[in-house]
């Protein structure tokens, strides 16, 4: 049913015409502190040189631009205006984290990280920026956590000691899994932890925070109501709506129905954007769950499920069903495994019996077993695709099996999934996958869906989440389309600074923006990771490195022999001899030569000239740009 057809019946109320200042992206290069001070170079090079050098190669494959650090700081709060930070999740599916900030406290929603792609090679997570949360830390009064998706919580070990550790508030699936992942950092001090329940009010400084349960994937989600001067923020992270062919069950209707209830309208609604691009309403998670039964019930040999270990509800579910029916659960994968810790320690498995390890799996008749395994985005080292590729230790794939894939195509997966089903399907075992029935549901509602949730509360002003530009547009609109007038609606940035002001009456962006350049994990380091070595990361990956050292003696201005070269991820070396040879020839004349007309010599000067002549020369003859990295010694 097209439940997109209403007239609006959002209020919007909003009587002031002045315009409302638009924030406008500065477009200044990024920050050029630091660079790539290699140990290959004698004398650290300055990247203002490094920049030259590049400037004679071809240019390499762009790597994402990262927009600027504001250079004007921003103005302390002032009376009478709130203030809401995304600090990330609003350029990006991942990494969510926002600061609400009034008089003289800050609370903050989440803290996510976000898993990294082929732009970034190299880097672990990439992490919310916290600039502006470390520059006021004294006023942080707590932190609120909506979820145990690590989109919500996976950044938290990196960033609590630097914005002081305020007290952490969530409900007991994500306090337990907080702590559990916590476990893996003991170094670090404990987070503040307190556990809450759906339907509580907990202070913070100034701020009352009601919770409210909603639903999504996993066990123990919640929404929260902000108590301002001006009105309710009614914040709402990751969403869906249980429902039945697009009818809203009771239990969505009761957790929502008290905002109507309560007759005022809320100052701000945020919301999650993620799946606002796909049309109607999500698939319910019952028939998901029903068609897992159907399927279990008819197979005649094993049952192995690959699904996600954040699906956990689902997990739950499948293991009860197993249970119903005779089976024993076999569970694989690390992220599986732990997830499934936590629903034991919260007993919420009736029979825990049920599940075996994978070493009784032989004392099992196989029409007896299910398997909940990781790695349906097709991860290289993950249960799935060993099975798949035929090296897990315990699983060989036969005729009797079902392979149920219980999962969409995360964006940017699609090589992986691709790889991974290939494998499948080239084994003898059955498989199954949302293109057969409808084995999946997403935990992020649909536009209708998420066109619900804003009906069911009343509200001035809207601020999309939880999604790349696009989708928080899509969302705008959505909006637009139920009602709320477009200059109440923002659209934000990572580190936009959203003001209401004019007692609660107006919204605006300022010009300024909190701090928000990619901050990484990366080994051992977190920090900023310099726009410099993510291009040296991308030049190497496509056209690898090439190293020459010569040494000269600085009173005759001749090498002491011809250079030597060390290269990796170019070319072929054994089959390259003559392109050795000529570029050995062509350095040492172009180091005498030049060395001739310096007293003293000029290393610096020579490593350049080298660099941009070996670069010419090998571009010339391969048509590659390696990156090319004199060391010259003077003996
Ligand atoms: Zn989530
Ligand atoms: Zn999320």
């Amino acid at each position: 049913m097209n439940k997109m057809n209403h007239t609006p019946k959002v209020p919007t109320t909003q009587s002031d015409g002045s315009p409302i200042k638009k924030y406008v992206p500065s477009k200044k290069p990024f920050n050029r502190n630091g660079g790539n001070k290699g140990k290959f170079f004698s004398k650290p090079q300055t990247e203002e040189r490094e920049m030259q050098r590049r400037k004679v190669m071809k240019p390499h494959r762009p790597t994402p631009i990262r927009r600027p650090a504001p250079n004007s700081p921003i103005a302390p709060i002032a009376e009478g205006v709130i203030r809401i930070i995304p600090l990330g999740g609003v350029e990006e599916v991942g990494k969510n984290m926002t600061a609400i900030e009034i008089g003289d406290d800050i609370i903050v929603v989440d803290a996510g990280f976000q898993f990294v792609d082929e732009t970034t090679p190299g880097v672990d997570y990439i992490l919310p920026n916290t600039g502006y949360l470390e520059q006021n830390k004294h006023k942080i009064r707590a932190m609120f956590i909506t979820h145990g998706h690590l989109d919500h919580i996976g950044g938290i070990p990196f960033v609590i000691e630097k914005i002081g550790n305020p007290p952490m508030y969530t409900r007991e699936f994500g306090a337990i899994m907080i702590k559990k992942r916590h476990a893996e950092f003991p170094h670090l001090p404990k987070p503040n932890l307190v556990t809450i329940e759906g339907d509580q009010i907990t202070t913070a400084g100034n701020f009352k925070v009601k919770s409210f349960p909603i639903s999504h994937t996993i066990p123990d989600s919640m929404g929260l109501i902000i108590d301002t001067p001006f009105g309710d923020i009614v914040f709402i992270e990751d969403v869906r709506v249980d429902n039945k062919d697009g009818q809203p069950t009771d239990e969505e209707i009761n957790q929502y129905k008290q905002f109507k209830a309560s007759g005022k309208e809320a100052l701000l609604l945020t919301m999650d954007s993620t799946s606002v691009e796909k049309p109607g309403w999500s698939l319910s998670e019952t028939v998901v769950v029903e068609n897992i039964e159907k399927i279990m019930r008819e197979v005649d040999g094993r049952l192995i499920i690959g699904t996600f270990a954040s699906q956990v509800e689902r997990i739950l579910a499948t293991i009860e069903l197993a249970a119903k029916y005779g089976k024993k659960v076999i569970i694989e994968g690390r992220s599986m495994k732990s997830n499934l810790d936590i629903v034991k320690q919260l007993n919420l498995i009736k029979d825990p019996s049920v599940i075996i390890g994978i070493n009784e799996m032989d004392n099992i008749p196989m029409d007896r077993i299910v398997m909940l395994v990781t790695g349906a985005q097709g991860e290289e080292f993950a249960a799935l695709m060993r099975m798949a590729s035929n090296t897990h230790k315990n699983v060989k794939l036969r005729q009797t099996d079902t392979i149920l894939l219980s999962s969409s195509i995360i964006p940017g997966n699609h090589a992986s999934v691709t790889k991974l089903k290939d494998k499948l399907y080239r084994t003898d075992a059955k498989i199954i996958t949302y293109l057969d029935a409808d084995v999946h549901a997403s935990g992020h509602g649909n536009r209708e869906e998420l066109g619900w949730i804003h009906e069911q509360i009343p509200y001035k002003f809207f601020i999309p989440l939880h999604g790349n530009h696009h989708m928080l547009q899509q969302h705008k609109k959505l909006a637009i389309e139920l009602g709320t007038k477009e200059e109440n609606i923002i659209v934000p940035d990572n580190g936009s600074v959203i003001e209401i002001f004019d007692e609660g009456k107006k919204i605006r962006t300022l010009d300024v923006r909190a701090p928000h350049e990619v901050v990484t994990v990366d080994g051992f380091s977190v920090g900023n990771i310099q726009e410099v070595v993510m291009r040296d990361r991308h030049a190497l990956a496509a056209n690898g490195i090439f190293v020459i050292v010569a040494s000269i003696n600085v009173k005759t201005k001749k090498l002491k022999k011809s250079p030597d070269i060390i290269s990796r991820g170019f070319v072929y070396l054994r089959e390259s001899q003559n392109l050795l040879h000529d570029t050995r020839r062509r350095v040492q004349r172009l180091i005498e030569q030049k060395a001739e007309t310096m007293s003293p010599v000029d290393f610096d000067k020579l490593k350049d000239l080298v660099a941009q002549d070996v670069t010419k020369h090998l571009f010339q003859q391969t048509a590659k740009s390696p990156i090319v990295i004199p060391v010259i010694l003077g003996v």
